[in-house]
């Protein structure tokens, strides 16, 4: 009850600026984004569901980073099929705040990028002083609903400290990442996507697929694991898919090939 609230004040907030502003449509989007512009880049709790269950243990503490995604942030979803079931507006992305603070990131992203990365930076260095501080040690995942290629920007070689992990849909990127810097692959039976899964499994990266309801022992030759535990542990699971279960109305009901039946692929057994 209470976040529906929210949202609701939320939006007679920005009508009241909308009415206050003139009614401009460019006059809003500008007073959005001034509005944001105190945000932090950076989550550093358990904000983001897919985060809590891996900060879950206590051993290390993540850092997250969630935009909104879009074809430039994602540019392999065209051929994966996923933009329409991706977990974007699942979980705390259903309200309104947590929405517009994540396209503000994106906004900041597209329109001043010097911007955006020193005020990662920043945040990335206060974040592994804390961790320091506090004898944790520091991980960041900076692509929780995006696939930029930030070992472009060299931030990994920056903080040797933080353990940087991801799930990216772009073949290219793996095994091109700084040694503190894992990503893991992301599956999609599309045809226009099958030369990206040919390149992964010869990349021996771990490689993550969605299944609708149980897991299968075996996909693809390897074995499956229950990636539902921990990403961190996902990342240094060497070369095995990481089944994920679908979550959310949309990735549930998506035929688009992203999302696996594991009753439908032939000469598999399902685990028990
Ligand atoms: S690449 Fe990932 S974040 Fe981007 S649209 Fe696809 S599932 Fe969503």
């Amino acid at each position: 009850m209470r976040p529906l609230l929210l949202a609701n004040w939320w939006r007679l907030y920005i009508i009241g600026l909308w009415v206050r502003c003139g009614g401009g449509p460019l006059t809003l989007q500008k007073e959005i984004y001034k509005m944001n512009n105190h945000l932090n880049l950076l989550d550093t709790g358990n904000g983001n569901t897919k985060i809590a269950k891996t900060n879950r243990g206590g051993l290390y503490r993540v850092a997250s980073l969630s935009l909104m995604p879009d074809r430039i942030l994602c540019p392999g979803s065209k051929a994966a099929g996923c933009f329409e079931g991706c977990l974007k507006s699942s979980g705390r992305g259903r309200f309104d705040n947590v929405a517009a603070g994540r396209q503000w990131r994106s906004d900041l992203w597209h329109q001043d990028q010097d911007q955006f990365l020193d005020r990662l930076h920043k945040e990335l260095g206060n974040f592994a002083k804390l961790c320091k501080k506090t004898g944790i040690t520091p991980a960041a995942r900076l692509n929780t609903i995006s696939d930029i290629a930030f070992e472009r920007f060299g931030i990994p070689e920056l903080f040797p400290e933080i353990y940087f992990y991801d799930y990216t849909k772009r073949a290219a990127r793996l095994n091109k990442t700084p040694d503190n810097y894992r990503l893991m692959f992301s599956y999609s039976g599309r045809a226009q996507y099958a030369n990206q899964v040919q390149i992964a499994l010869g990349a021996g990266v771990p490689i993550a697929a969605v299944f609708r309801d149980q897991f299968p022992a075996e996909f693809l030759g390897r074995p499956v694991i229950d990636g539902d535990k921990s990403d961190l542990i996902n990342s240094k699971a060497g070369p095995v898919i990481i089944g994920l279960k679908a979550k959310g109305a949309l990735a549930k009901a998506d035929q688009s090939g992203f999302v696996i039946d594991a009753e439908r692929i032939p000469a598999l057994v399902v685990a028990a």
